[in-house]
C-alpha cells in the first residue's frame, strides 16, 4: 500500500468523559466491532474508584492497567483506528491534556442524565483551544434523562460548542424506542423484552411516510415529525468542513452498554474524522506526507517490572514512517538513537513492529533519554510545541527521609518529573525543592515509587500556596519587574526549565500582584508566545 494511502487510512483519538458517563464501554464496544476483542469486559476499566486514601496496590495495578490501554488499536472497514486512552479521574487530568496533543479528533462521551460535568468542560476546553474536531456522544439513552433539546442547549452553553445531531432519540428512557439516524436517513430500533442488544435498521428517508406509525407507533410518529422539524429549523446542516475546522460539532445519541447507536457513530467517524493531521514545530509546520520522519513524546511510562528499570516512551509519528533499527535524533540531547525493538499497539496488546506511519504511536524503551515533548526526527532541529506544563494546585516540600539515599532520590525525582508525573520547583530564596501537582493522589503515588522503583524515602511538609504562575515580564531590566522581584522574592522560585515561577498563596494575593505588576504577566501555563 502506498505511503499515502496508509495515512489517509488511519484515525487516531482519544474519547474523553466525566468518569461513569461511559467511556470505557463505549471503547470496548468500538473494539468489539474491530473485531479486536471478542467478548464485553477484555477492556479493563482504569479509573480509580477509591478515593485518595492510601491504596497503594490499587495505584499500582491502575498503572499497570493503564500501560496496557494507552493505546488501543484495530481495523475496521480498512481504517487503521488508534484510541488513545485518557484517564478520566481529574487527578490525572495533566495527562489527559497531554494525550490531546497527540490526538488527531475526539469522541466526547456525556452521560443522558447528569448532562454536562465538570471533567467534561475542562477537556472540552483544551479541545476547542486546539482546535480538535469534536464529536459528541450522548450516552445511557435506555435511562431517563434530560431532554433532548435541553440537553443540545446544555452542550452549546456549556461547552461553548456549535452543535448539530446527525441521529435523534425516538423516546427515552422506559419508553426509548431507538434512533432516527439524521446522516443515514433510517431507523434503528431498540426493541425486544429484554431491550437488550436487539437491533433493526429500517430505511426511512421521508419521516412523513405513514409507514412510520407501524413502525413506532402513532404518538411517537408525531412526536419526531416535530422534533425533527424542530431540529431542521434550528440546527445548522452538518458541514464536514465546519467540523474539521472545529467550528460545528456533530452529535450522536446512544446506549453504549447496550451496544445501540455505536456503529452508526463508528460508521461516521471514520468518514468523517481527519486523518493525521499537520502539526506545528517552532519551526514550522509539519505535514503527515513529508518523506522524513518525526514524531514527538506526549507520555512516559515505567516499566512494570523492578527488574528491569526501563520505561515506555510513546512518540506520535507526525510525518514519514518509522523504521525500527534506523537512526534518529533527539533533538534536545543532539543525539543519534536506534531503536530495535519498537512496540505498536494492536487491541490490548503490543508487539515489535518494524515500520509504522503518521498517526501511529510507538513505543520506545528508553532508559532514561526521553522527557515528554521531546522530538524525534531524521537529522532536523524541530521542536514540537503545545505540551505544555498546568499550573499545580497542590504544593509541598519535599525532603530526603533517608540520608544515605540522596542520589537514588534526586535521580527518582528527576525521572518522575520526566513522566509528568508532577512539576518541581526550586525556590529562589534558599533552594528549597518543591513539588506541585495538579492533583493531590500523585503525592502519594511519587512517594512509593520513590520508594518501590529508586530505593528512596521521602518526607513532605506542607506549603502554603494557592497557585503557581509562569512569569514573563514585559522587559526584565523595567523598574516594575524588578520591584516585583525584591517584594515578591520569598514567593519566587524557577521550575526544571529555569522560568521563573511566582507562587501566589492566595486568590487575594494573585489579584493583587497581577493590579500592581500589570507589565509583569503571569500564566497557568508554561507555554506561552
Ligand atoms: P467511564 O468511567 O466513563 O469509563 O464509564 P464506564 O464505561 O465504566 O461506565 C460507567 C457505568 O455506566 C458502568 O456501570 C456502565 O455499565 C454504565 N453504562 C455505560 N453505558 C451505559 C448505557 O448506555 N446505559 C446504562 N444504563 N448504563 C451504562
Amino acid at each position: 500500500m502506498s505511503f499515502e494511502k496508509e495515512i489517509q487510512k488511519r484515525r487516531t483519538f482519544g474519547i474523553i468523559s466525566h468518569p461513569d458517563a461511559g467511556k470505557t464501554t463505549l471503547t470496548e464496544k468500538l473494539l468489539l466491532f474491530g473485531g479486536a476483542i471478542q467478548e464485553a469486559g477484555a477492556v479493563k476499566n482504569n479509573k480509580i474508584k477509591k478515593s485518595a486514601t492510601s491504596d497503594f496496590m490499587e495505584i499500582e495495578r491502575q498503572r499497570g492497567i493503564s500501560v496496557a490501554t494507552s493505546v488501543l488499536a484495530f481495523i475496521y472497514k480498512d481504517k487503521k483506528i488508534n484510541i488513545l486512552d485518557t484517564p478520566g479521574h481529574k487527578d490525572f487530568a495533566e495527562d489527559t491534556f497531554r494525550t490531546l496533543t497527540a490526538v488527531d479528533s475526539v469522541i466526547v462521551v456525556i452521560d443522558v442524565a447528569k448532562g454536562v460535568e465538570e471533567q467534561t468542560e475542562k477537556l472540552v476546553e483544551v479541545c476547542r483551544m486546539r482546535k480538535i474536531p469534536i464529536i459528541v456522544f450522548i450516552n445511557k439513552l435506555d435511562r431517563e434523562g434530560k431532554d433532548a433539546f435541553d440537553l443540545l442547549d446544555e452542550v452549546e452553553q456549556k461547552l461553548g460548542l456549535s452543535v448539530t445531531p446527525l441521529s435523534f432519540p425516538i423516546g427515552m428512557g422506559y419508553d426509548f424506542k431507538g434512533i432516527y439516524n439524521i446522516y443515514e436517513k433510517n431507523i434503528n430500533l431498540f426493541s425486544g423484552d429484554s431491550k437488550k442488544n436487539i437491533e433493526e435498521t429500517i430505511a426511512f428517508d421521508d419521516v412523513q411516510s405513514p409507514e412510520l406509525e407501524t413502525v413506532i407507533g402513532e404518538k411517537a410518529a408525531t412526536t419526531l415529525r416535530d422534533d425533527l422539524e424542530l431540529v431542521n429549523g434550528v440546527y445548522p446542516k452538518f458541514s464536514k468542513e465546519k467540523y474539521l475546522a472545529s467550528e460545528q460539532q456533530p452529535v450522536f445519541f446512544g446506549s453504549a452498554l447496550n451496544n445501540f447507536g455505536v456503529r452508526e457513530l463508528l460508521d461516521c467517524f471514520i468518514e468523517i474524522a481527519p486523518s493525521p493531521r499537520p502539526k506545528r514545530a517552532e519551526e514550522r509546520e509539519v505535514v503527515a506526507n513529508e518523506k522524513d520522519f518525526t514524531g514527538f513524546v506526549f507520555k512516559i511510562h515505567a516499566n512494570m517490572d523492578p527488574k528491569h528499570r526501563d520505561r515506555l516512551a510513546f512518540i506520535k509519528i507526525v510525518s514519514g514512517t518509522f523504521e525500527r533499527n534506523k537512526p534518529y535524533l533527539h533533538v534536545r540531547n543532539n543525539k543519534k538513537l536506534k531503536f530495535s525493538s519498537p512496540n505498536a499497539f494492536f487491541a490490548e496488546k503490543k508487539e515489535i513492529v518494524d515500520i509504522s506511519y503518521p498517526g501511529d504511536i510507538v513505543g520506545l524503551h528508553d532508559t532514561g533519554h526521553f522527557k515528554i515533548g521531546d522530538t524525534l526526527t531524521e537529522g532536523e532541529e524541530l521542536h514540537y510545541k503545545g505540551i505544555p506544563s498546568f499550573s499545580p494546585e497542590h504544593f509541598r516540600y519535599i525532603n530526603n527521609g533517608d540520608p544515605m539515599k540522596a542520589k537514588p532520590l534526586y535521580k527518582g525525582i528527576d525521572q518522575l518529573m520526566d513522566e509528568g508525573v508532577a512539576q518541581l520547583f526550586t525556590l529562589e530564596l534558599n533552594g528549597r525543592k518543591i513539588i506541585g501537582t495538579v492533583g493531590a493522589l500523585q503525592f502519594e503515588v511519587i512517594q512509593y515509587r520513590l520508594e518501590h522503583e529508586y530505593g528512596a524515602k521521602c518526607t513532605y511538609e506542607n506549603f502554603p500556596v494557592f497557585k503557581a504562575c509562569w512569569v514573563d515580564p514585559d522587559d526584565k531590566n523595567n523598574d516594575e519587574f524588578k520591584e516585583f522581584k525584591r517584594v515578591k522574592q520569598k514567593f519566587l522560585a524557577k521550575d526544571k526549565q529555569g522560568q521563573l515561577v511566582f507562587l501566589a498563596d492566595s486568590q487575594f494575593s494573585l489579584q493583587m500582584t497581577q493590579q500592581k505588576y500589570p507589565s509583569v504577566k503571569l500564566h497557568f501555563t508554561s507555554e506561552f508566545e
